[in-house]
């Protein structure tokens, strides 16, 4: 009775391992080894109640490589895929262990920075962009090739749920290819500035299911009020 103990002891105990390897390759990106789209909806929707619930703050970076189409077009896809795949590296390198970082799809990132408010998550962000412009060096491109622009929204200055909070940053990451590629820009300061009709209606699209606190925030620039009754 006891080898048979034993040994259904051993066989239980390696189902639970595959078990968690299951789990966890269905939380992973197989190119970058970040976690991927899913896990970081469900982490994100966690970590904004948890920031509610204890009032604290969350900054949540949104990034898109710039020109990532002339990268694959000029020096092939595997170069493509070794400039994302050491992107990923950077961005675990330069963040902090608490900092959570994903591959939102495509040449798309993400970084939430649990107890940061937008300033300290500019800058965070910037060194990131620093950092990624200068990576066509380590990846052996020929050339200068490899910018980011990235968008910064804040919990709870930007957004109340975690929907809202993508909305703004995808709306600030907008904001910074259209000011002109490699660069970071905030969520708020969108309201300062006189956006033209395309930006509007992109931006438009971007904002919808964005909650009435994210649309307010951008009421001086767009006349999105009666579109977003409260
Ligand atoms: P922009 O500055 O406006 O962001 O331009 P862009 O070229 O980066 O944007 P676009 O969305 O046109 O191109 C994204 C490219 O990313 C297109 C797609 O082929 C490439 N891409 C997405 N996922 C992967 C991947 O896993 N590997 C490789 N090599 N390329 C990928
Ligand atoms: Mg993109
Ligand atoms: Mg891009």
């Amino acid at each position: 009775l006891g080898d048979a103990h034993d040994k259904l002891q051993g066989q239980y105990a390696e189902l639970e391992d595959h078990h968690k390897k299951a789990k966890e390759m269905a939380n992973t990106d197989g190119l970058t080894g970040l976690k991927n789209h899913g896990h970081f909806q469900r982490y994100l929707h966690h970590e904004v109640d948890r920031a509610r619930r204890y009032e604290r703050p969350l900054s949540l970076v949104m990034i898109d490589l710039d020109f990532f189409k002339q990268v694959n077009d000029k020096f092939g896809h595997q170069k493509g895929d070794a400039v994302l795949s050491h992107v990923g590296k950077i961005l675990r390198e330069e963040c902090r262990d608490v900092d959570y970082v994903a591959r939102y799809g495509g040449e798309e990132f993400v970084v939430v920075m649990p107890e940061i408010t937008a300033p300290n998550a500019v800058k965070a962000a910037n060194r990131l962009r620093e950092r990624i412009e200068g990576l066509y060096q380590e990846v052996n491109l020929p050339e200068h090739q490899t910018g980011a622009s990235l968008g910064v929204a804040d919990f709870p200055a930007c957004a109340t749920d975690n929907t809202s909070l993508i909305a703004a940053a995808d709306g600030a990451l907008l904001f910074a290819k259209r000011q002109g590629r490699n660069r970071v820009a905030y969520f708020r300061d969108l309201s300062d500035t006189e956006l033209s009709g395309d930006d509007l209606d992109n931006l438009n699209s971007r904002l919808e299911g964005a909650g009435f606190q994210t649309i307010r925030v951008l009421a001086k620039a767009v006349d999105a009020r009666d579109q977003y009754p409260e």
